[in-house]
Parts: structure tokens; C-alpha cells; sequence
């Protein structure tokens, strides 16, 4: 994909190096004394004391800022995900406005380890989510060496996909299909409900799809992306992953449905490049 000199999102919440740690909450007089050493060394007063000791008697959680230096590779992939990004903005903005509505634009928030979400505490070994609470995607960086590494899936345009996914799962909860597929969570039988989850995952890809024929139509793609999205598709579709040992449940890629299904619905909103056909509840299982 060509990026030299493009757009960068300015949607992007750069947590990198900012590690939130879970706490018991600071109790008793130990804490506030520090809390109030700490305050005045650095040039509060005692107005700031009572800020502190409400923010972190209440709240669970502090975020420790580490020295962070990223590699110039990864400075590289976050300028590339911050023109991906860009582009869906571009693209969804004039979707919308097509059909009459109004596109809010999500934020993406790059972090390293673990990082604090509207949708809880989460490491980064759930890999890549989007949380429609705070209408975030966070994406740790590191998960475009796993895509190499262990999924076989190399490449800068697989990690587009990943992010051209997870701002999928945007569109829908604009749209308000991830909600209704959500509230029957508890309604229906697991099995039932299982099935919706991944009806919504396959139109999530779907999603990205419409956004690569875009990208295709400004003249950014270039010879082999698809290909490299496709081979991402492919492999973390559901079958493929149960036979990685992962020792870790990945959310993302639960209930996604099969390679060949996320490589088929991929395909076929690249070649559509419309909301229209994006319809993959109303389909019998068999053609999915
Ligand atoms: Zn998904």
C-alpha cells in the first residue's frame, strides 16, 4: 500500500510505554502520605492532595509511564496504521454521508503490554479489539510480528486488514448491528447466539473488504496487497487457530467462522465496495 507523504489519522492515542496496573486501591495513611509527599515535591498543593487520593482510593488503576523507544520499524508501522486509519475516515465519512448518515470517527489507540479500556483492564495477548464503549480500537504493534511470525500472514497490508477489521466492528456498532446481536446474548441458546457473533465477525470482514476496493480506487494498493490480506484471512480464521497452541483465548479471532468464509466475505466486499451485500445475517449457514 502507498503511504510516502499520505494522510496520518489524527484520531490516533499513542499509550505506547504507558503500562495501567491493577491495584488494591491505595488504603490507609502510608498512601496519602506519599500521595501528599509526592504532591508537593512536585509543585502541588493540598487541593491536588485530595484530587489524588479520591483519583486512586477509587479507581482501581495507575498507569506507570516506562522509557519508551520504539524501533524505527515500529515508528515505520505507526505511521502506516496512522494512514490506514486516515484512509477509513476518508472512505466511511463518504459511505455514510451516501446513505444519509453521519460517520463518527474512532480512535485508535497504539499501546505495548496491556492497556486500560472502557471494555476493562486487557493485556495485549487478546490481540487487536475494538471496544464500542469509548469507540476505541487499540492495537498493540507487536501483533504485526505475530502475524509474520506465527500465523504466517507477513506484510504491511495484513495489518491494514487487522485495522480495516477492527474498524468494521465500528461501523456496526454505528449502525447499530453489533448491539442487536449482542442483546441476544443470554436469549437465545449459546450455539444460537455463537452463530450471530460470527455472522457479525464475517460481515466485519466484509467491511474491510469495501475499504481495500477504495483504497484500489484512489490508486494506493499495490501489486500483491490483497494477497497479503487474504493470506491474514486466512489465517486466523477459526479453524486455523484451533490448531495453534496458543495457550491463550484470542477474542478477535473467536468465533470468526472458517479461513474460507472470512476469505470469501473479504473478497467479496473488495469487489463490491458498498454496504450494500454486506448482509451476512439474512444468508442460510450453508453460503456463508
Ligand atoms: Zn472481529
Amino acid at each position: 500500500m502507498e503511504t510516502n507523504g499520505r494522510r496520518k489519522s489524527s484520531n490516533v492515542d499513542d499509550r505506547r510505554g504507558m503500562s495501567p496496573k491493577k491495584m488494591g486501591g491505595i488504603g490507609g495513611g502510608i498512601g496519602i502520605i506519599i500521595i501528599i509527599i509526592f504532591t508537593l515535591l512536585s509543585g502541588g498543593d493540598l487541593g491536588d492532595v485530595v484530587t489524588n487520593v479520591v483519583n486512586n482510593s477509587g479507581g482501581t488503576e495507575t498507569t506507570e509511564q516506562v522509557a519508551y523507544t520504539p524501533t524505527a520499524e515500529e515508528e515505520e508501522l505507526a505511521d502506516f496504521v496512522s494512514v490506514v486509519l486516515a484512509d477509513t475516515e476518508d472512505i466511511w465519512n463518504k459511505l455514510f454521508q451516501e446513505q444519509g448518515m453521519q460517520y463518527v470517527e474512532p480512535t485508535l489507540v497504539l499501546f505495548t503490554d496491556s492497556v486500560s479500556s472502557a471494555c476493562g483492564l486487557q493485556s495485549a495477548a487478546v490481540g487487536p479489539f475494538y471496544c464500542p464503549g469509548d469507540y476505541s480500537l487499540y492495537i498493540d504493534l507487536s501483533f504485526y510480528k505475530e502475524l509474520r511470525d506465527q500465523f504466517n500472514a507477513p506484510g504491511d497490508f495484513a495489518m491494514a486488514y487487522v485495522v480495516a477489521h477492527e474498524v468494521g466492528h465500528h461501523v456496526q456498532t454505528l449502525l447499530g448491528t453489533s448491539q442487536e446481536v449482542h442483546a441476544q446474548s443470554g436469549n437465545v441458546s449459546e450455539a444460537a447466539y455463537n452463530e450471530q457473533v460470527k455472522r457479525l465477525e464475517l460481515q466485519a470482514d466484509y467491511l474491510a473488504g469495501v475499504w481495500a476496493h477504495h483504497v484500489q480506487g484512489m490508486g494506493y494498493l499495490e501489486e500483491g496487497d490483497m494477497e497479503e490480506a487474504l493470506v491474514a484471512a486466512n489465517a486466523i480464521g477459526d479453524d486455523t487457530l484451533q490448531m495453534e497452541a496458543r495457550g491463550y483465548v484470542v477474542p478477535e479471532s473467536f468465533t470468526h467462522g472458517t479461513s474460507e468464509q472470512r476469505m470469501r466475505w473479504l473478497k467479496k466486499g473488495y469487489e463490491n465496495g458498498t454496504l450494500d451485500g454486506s448482509d451476512t445475517f439474512s444468508i442460510p449457514a450453508s453460503q456463508l
